[in-house]
């Protein structure tokens, strides 16, 4: 399938959020395109500021509906901690309590789904601002030479694009669920004493092999080789040309493949999936819930 028409279905699919208007931007070039066969320099030159002025409002509009739901999905979490944490005040001991926690566990699932997504939506957003700068300057030879530095040019201030506030609200949705298998585990004031807790938390901080940064928003890949998102995902998407996914671990060669995600085995950029929900929620759930303890259905 064509990108335009892969975005485009994306778009249909999420009327909720506004992804870069591929076909319009498209259009754009072709006006440049016209004007450079008519041998009408100056034209074209406007037509290409035409171009660059509606990939510039594309572009914002993608980073407010970003931030937007960013914002949403950082106040719905800290919402939940709050009552969580509201609830562990409270001396009652009865089926109430319990089946809150599943509620609250379920919200988190919830939560966590809708950040993949938003994964999601910023890789496809990326990956349709560089493909357009491609076809621009394959188009027109308009455009810096130096791609990668117009890649960066375009995308590296971007909030969609820096990567830290995913790795702000993961950090915030982790440590909702830590705080939430707890209350599952340790109903009683044994709080944060709790072995598996301490565990967790005096870890080394790990390094990313990337960056040569302390591993924020971690990636795991199946060879157990550990990176931040940004790095992992974002990073392609800027840097490699042609490619937008790494196809092999840096570290070992090994094919990377994210464990459960189907659709990143498939190996399609379209498809590829960072960071999977069902991992993510696979290593919150079964590190520290027992197996006794109600599942999100
Ligand atoms: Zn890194
Ligand atoms: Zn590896």
């Amino acid at each position: 399938m064509k990108f335009g028409k892969s975005i485009g279905s994306q778009q249909e699919g999420h009327a909720d959020l506004h992804y870069v208007e591929y076909k319009l931007l498209k259009k754009k070039i072709k006006d440049v395109v016209g004007r450079l066969q008519a041998s009408e320099l100056a034209e074209a030159l406007t037509a290409n500021t035409v171009f660059e002025e509606e990939l510039a409002a594309e572009i914002g509009r993608v980073n407010q509906c970003f931030s937007q739901n960013q914002h949403d999905l950082l106040d719905r979490t800290a919402q939940l901690a709050e009552e969580l944490h509201q609830r562990k005040g409270c001396s009652d001991e009865g089926g109430g309590v319990a089946f809150s926690r599943a509620d609250a566990m379920r919200q988190l699932v919830d939560i966590l789904q809708e950040v993949d997504q938003l994964r999601k939506y910023a890789v496809w957003n990326a990956v349709a601002v560089v493909k357009i700068l491609k076809k621009r300057r394959k188009q027109t030879s308009f455009g810096i030479e130096d791609t990668a530095a117009e890649r960066a040019g375009w995308l590296s201030r971007q909030g969609f694009f820096s990567g830290s506030d995913f790795a702000e609200l993961h950090a915030s949705v982790e440590s909702l669920g830590h705080m939430l298998v707890l209350s599952e585990i340790l109903p009683e004031d044994a709080g944060y004493e709790h072995a598996a807790y301490r565990s967790q938390s005096n870890q080394e901080p790990q390094q990313c092999p990337i960056c040569l940064d302390t591993i924020s928003d971690m990636v795991e890949l199946s060879c157990k080789h550990r990176f931040c998102w940004k790095c992992f995902v974002l990073g392609p998407i800027a840097f490699q040309p042609g490619e937008y996914r790494i196809t092999q671990c840096p570290i070992c060669r090994r094919e990377t493949q994210l464990e459960e995600s189907d659709e990143a085995a498939a190996g399609s950029l379209h498809s590829w999936q960072p960071a999977s929900m069902s991992c993510r929620v696979a290593c919150l759930v079964s590190n520290y819930v027992s197996s006794s303890a109600p599942l999100p259905s």
